[in-house]
């Protein structure tokens, strides 16, 4: 096999009127796509380092027969043609990419007449990004239509029931239940949108993990003492992140909402804070409920993805708790990861950069009481 060297010494040798015409270079140079031009028999006279380390080109041939037949039939007829290609193979680094591609003819009149411009540009991205959001919309839609249905037909059943006083209350009472469960979906998707736009935190402030603690905690009592589950506290530290009060606030209560829906009564559910290794900050929430089967822990940070979806709606689950904590956690700069094991409970840990120790320096004991009697 001849050397790439030998191989464009030839390819000069025959072809020696062949030249760009003047600026192309400098604007191929500047081009985020894949860029080529080729010369009047199919040879590449220019190539984008994209070009090449997608595998479009080698040396100066082009590797894709598709694209070839297209800069034919735009050197015969002079016309601009677009259209789609997918590679794969390893000639392509193994992996399959799609390419929206534009070939033109490129100043015909200037030197080597014939010459050909391609551009390709990777779609890959932009189409699983399009295919997930595709996606979300049937799950929205299917997630909506649940409660929607649930209320039709309860609204008729109560016109049916109208001379029965006691059945028109119990119907009421589910119509309402069907209610806040579409305004729980719609508060979830509110805050899910507003924090996928807002990745890194916009304007962040110093934030206090122990007040994010207390206010989390507080918005659980609630629900943990109906279910006699005893909620307990430690705060080592007075820790300083930098980010959204709100949003950590809404992150660390999913947590704790999950763990007291998913354990049995008169459990514990236990919530730390304090800092791991030198630089960064870490919160627990450890809970002795039903475990996540191993084969569901990638999955659960999925929005709308359930272990139990039966189980999941009895306790007015949306399916987006997690996935917000997800991407709050990602605004942070930080991350959450689960231990969990059927029967045993479960651990979600959130960590995130810590911004400055307390100014006292020193371990503020006595923050967070255990919190017992609830
Ligand atoms: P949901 O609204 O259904 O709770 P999440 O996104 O908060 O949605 O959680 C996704 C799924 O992960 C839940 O449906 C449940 O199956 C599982 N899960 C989350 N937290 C816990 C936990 N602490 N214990 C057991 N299973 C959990």
């Amino acid at each position: 096999m001849k050397s790439r060297r030998v191989q464009e010494e030839a390819s000069r040798h025959r072809r020696p009127s062949t030249r760009l015409p003047a600026g192309v270079a400098s604007v191929l140079s500047v081009l985020s796509s894949s860029a080529v031009v080729l010369d009047h028999d199919d040879r590449v006279l220019r190539a984008s380092a994209a070009a090449r380390s997608y595998g479009l080109v080698d040396g100066d041939e082009l590797m894709v027969g598709e694209l070839l037949a297209l800069v034919r039939q735009v050197r015969r007829d002079g016309e601009i043609r677009e259209g789609e290609i997918e590679v794969s193979g390893s000639k392509f680094g193994g992996r399959r990419t799609s390419f929206a591609v534009r070939v033109a003819p490129l100043g015909s009149e200037v030197g080597g007449g014939g010459l050909v411009l391609l551009l390709a540009e990777d779609q890959t991205e932009s189409r699983r990004v399009e295919e997930v959001r595709r996606d979300f919309v049937a799950n929205i839609s299917h997630e909506l239509k649940t409660p929607v249905g649930a209320l039709a037909l309860l609204a008729e059943t109560v016109e049916e029931a109208a001379d029965d006083p006691e059945a028109v209350r119990r119907f009421s009472g589910r119509m309402r239940q069907e209610a806040s469960r579409l305004t729980y979906l719609v508060q979830d998707l509110i805050t899910l949108s507003r924090i996928q736009a807002a990745e890194p935190v916009p304007d962040p402030i110093p934030v206090q993990l122990d007040e994010v603690v207390a206010e989390a905690l507080d918005r659980c009592r609630m629900k943990a003492s109906a279910r006699g589950i005893d909620l307990a506290a430690r705060c080592d530290e007075r820790l300083v992140v930098l980010g959204d009060e709100d949003l950590l606030v809404t992150a660390l209560r999913n947590l704790l909402e999950n763990a007291v829906a998913y354990s049995p009564e008169k459990t514990r559910v236990v919530v730390t804070a304090a800092r791991d290794g030198t630089d960064a900050a870490q919160i627990t929430v450890a809970d002795q409920g039903i475990g996540i089967p191993e084969r569901d822990l990638e999955r659960i940070f999925e929005r709308f993805y359930r272990v139990d979806p039966a189980r999941s709606r009895a306790t007015g689950g949306t399916g987006l708790g997690l996935a917000i904590v997800k991407h709050v956690m990602a605004a942070h700069g930080g991350n959450v990861t689960v231990w969990s094991r059927e029967g045993v409970g479960s651990t979600f840990t959130l960590r995130m950069p810590v911004l400055s120790k307390s100014p006292a320096g020193g371990l503020a004991t006595g923050i967070m009481a255990r919190e017992t009697d609830i």
